[in-house]
């Protein structure tokens, strides 16, 4: 395996796999995820003024301000655990947050999962997630009991802000971004463009042999 740095940035629009490409990449190199709706959706969930305001902002597919995602991604990376290395996932979402994360730290690899929005739509609508941050898709990535989380055995839901009409409030909102975020970690030789559309394992394979390019098993 190869001894370079693994900082890692993730970004796609919702549903291009992030949550299991990154969960696969970070058992295989042993590194954090560092999911920033999970950090969020968490926070939401305390008993605390913040999360009253949280709750609404994830609720209606709005962004949340950028001074709170940075205080909390930035408590997030000061953890020893990530000091070796790290995979971020929904963070820097805009050219902003991009330049913030810049003055934190430095990124090794960047890879964009492109997916078109009407492929978007229809993977959405098969979603399932569960309270301890895992991800299913009923087609692809099914539980293996029907609607019961394989890793903690808690009942399965459908994320309020999957529902079509948010969906489409957050796509939209990740199009008016992401051409400027895609600009910026394009001029870096780092930045890797992937198709969303193969199988799991074929993506897997893919993001691996950029980062490890000697290696051929995936
Ligand atoms: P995700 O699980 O990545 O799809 O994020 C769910 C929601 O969390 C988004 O719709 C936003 O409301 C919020 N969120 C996640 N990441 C960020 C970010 N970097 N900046 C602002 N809001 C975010």
């Amino acid at each position: 395996m190869s001894k370079k740095n693994k900082k890692i940035l993730f970004f796609g629009p919702v549903a291009s796999g992030k949550d299991t490409q990154t969960f696969l990449l970070a058992k295989k190199y042993c590194l954090p995820v560092i999911a920033m709706g999970n950090l969020l959706r968490e926070q939401a969930e305390q008993k605390t003024q913040l999360a009253k305001k949280l709750f609404s902002y994830l609720k209606s597919g709005n962004l949340v301000p950028d001074y709170l995602v940075l205080k909390i991604v930035q408590k997030r990376l000061a953890k020893k655990d990530s000091k070796a290395g790290f995979i971020l996932d929904g963070f820097p979402r805009d050219l902003v947050q991009a330049r913030s994360l810049e003055k934190i730290t430095k990124l090794d690899y960047v890879f964009e999962l492109k997916l078109s929005n009407q492929e978007v739509l229809k993977r959405v609508a098969d979603r399932r997630i569960c309270h301890c941050g895992a991800t299913y898709h009923l087609k692809f990535k099914p539980p293996q009991r029907k609607d019961i989380c394989d890793k903690c055995g808690k009942r399965l839901f459908i994320r309020d802000d999957d529902q079509p009409a948010v969906i489409k409030k957050r796509l939209q909102i990740y199009q008016q971004n992401i051409k400027a975020l895609r600009r910026f970690y394009q001029k870096q030789k780092n930045y890797y463009l992937i198709d969303a559309r193969p199988s799991i394992e074929e993506i897997h394979k893919k993001i691996v042999s950029k980062i490890d390019p000697e290696s051929s098993s995936g």
